[in-house]
């Protein structure tokens, strides 16, 4: 597996030599005069359909930092989607700079950037790029998802993230047990925000015991009072007995010190790029007997929200309908790390490229 960080890439790396190790197809870089408007696109592979991906902005130290991230966020896009079987490929934006600068204009040229990409990148939410960032983007170019309902869009993906996110952890008890029921399982849900919280619904209401952990004191509260949750400590959380271990915070939580302290059987959360290092780690969790979900998967549900979104005439139902197969990919995957001593998540990223090959091969058909 290719691993690409900041240290590694000095001022003298190659950026072509980065691109061909990492796959990707385009880069592109957007700066406009006026707004101050600093931004890379990200197009990792396109071979499945247009690459979508959300533009995320951050106060990157450096430009390097930016491209750093643009170049590992589109890749895992494309495996996410070519996994979760959507015709799409993958990419993703950064904006370098701080939140306070963003404003109509801002907003609007960077939509006309993407619109520039005449439908090869489709954008999106990220972090720190809410709706209404959207909606102003919109105003330049249709290749943007993540629009309010009351503008045609699929709202908040937060709730089928996490009913895609259940699904998994059904799929995986089944692995693990042999019954998808979650009926009286200790789960432990690190972070209760929008994901976190769809999902203590779902586990309340199926009867397992449910922790939950966050550095907010106000989202615990409500989310105990309102489903009898268990609180612990954020210092604690790697040593209580519990069956499964949600994460839904943050990522890089599954590390040497966490994996060597962790005392239960399934790992099954919405967080992104839960493993500190994707290959140690997976391969890790796989030597302690714990069954790990690979995050990129079980987390499709917002991807495949977007997806329907961009596919026209949205319908709820039947984003959850494609999240629901999230199940029967999350076992495929176990069977095929089974049947290949491979940890989950090469067995993921091979399947993924797998589908991206084969589907190639079609299109080049006569
Ligand atoms: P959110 O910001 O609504 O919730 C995150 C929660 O984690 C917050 O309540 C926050 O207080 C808590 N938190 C932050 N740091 C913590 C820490 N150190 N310990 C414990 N709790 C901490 O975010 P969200 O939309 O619920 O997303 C949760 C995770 O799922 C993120 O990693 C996100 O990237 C990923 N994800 C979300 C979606 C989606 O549709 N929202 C889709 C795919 C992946």
């Amino acid at each position: 597996m290719i691993e690409v960080n900041e240290a590694k890439m000095t001022a003298k790396t190659s950026i072509f030599k980065k691109l061909e190790e990492m796959g990707h197809e385009q880069i592109v870089y957007c700066h406009d005069e006026h707004t101050g408007l600093k931004a890379i696109i990200g197009i990792h592979n396109t071979v499945l359909g247009p690459a979508l991906g959300g533009t995320r902005m951050w106060n990157y130290a450096s430009e390097q930092e930016a491209l750093v991230d643009v170049l590992r966020l589109s890749r895992g896009m494309t495996f996410k989607a070519a996994i979760s079987g959507l015709n799409l490929g993958g990419g993703k934006a950064v904006i370098i700079g701080d939140v306070k600068q963003k404003n109509e204009a801002f907003l609007r040229r960077f939509g006309k950037f993407v619109d520039g990409l005449g439908g090869r990148y489709i954008t999106a939410e990220d972090v720190n790029m809410k709706t209404r960032d959207m909606e102003y983007i919109h105003m330049e170019t249709n290749n943007v998802t993540g629009l309010p309902e009351s503008m045609g869009g699929g709202g908040d993906p937060s709730p089928v993230t996490s009913f895609g996110t259940y699904m998994g952890m059904k799929a995986m008890a089944k692995t693990a047990y042999g019954s998808d029921s979650l009926e009286g399982k200790k789960v432990l849900v690190q972070g209760v925000g929008q994901v976190g919280m769809y999902l203590v619904e779902y586990l309340t209401k199926e009867g397992a015991k449910v922790m939950i952990s966050d550095i907010s004191e106000e989202k615990l509260k409500n989310v105990s009072s309102q489903f009898g949750a268990t609180v612990i400590s954020n210092e604690d959380i790697f040593d209580v007995d519990m069956d499964i271990y949600a994460p839904c915070a943050l990522g890089a939580t599954l590390n040497d010190d966490s994996i060597a302290r962790m005392k239960c059987q399934i790992i099954a959360g919405a967080a992104n790029n839960q493993l500190e290092d994707e290959e140690k780690h997976g391969y890790m969790l796989m030597d302690r007997g714990i069954f790990y979900a690979p995050d990129f998967v079980i987390n499709a549900g917002g991807l495949i929200n977007v997806y329907k979104e961009h596919l026209g005439s949205y319908n709820r139902d039947r984003a959850y309908r494609t999240a629901e197969k999230i199940y029967d990919t999350c076992l495929n995957i176990q069977h095929v790390s089974e049947e290949h001593n491979i940890s989950p998540q090469e067995a993921a990223i091979k399947l993924a490229i797998k589908r991206i090959k084969a589907i190639g091969r079609v299109k080049l058909s006569k």
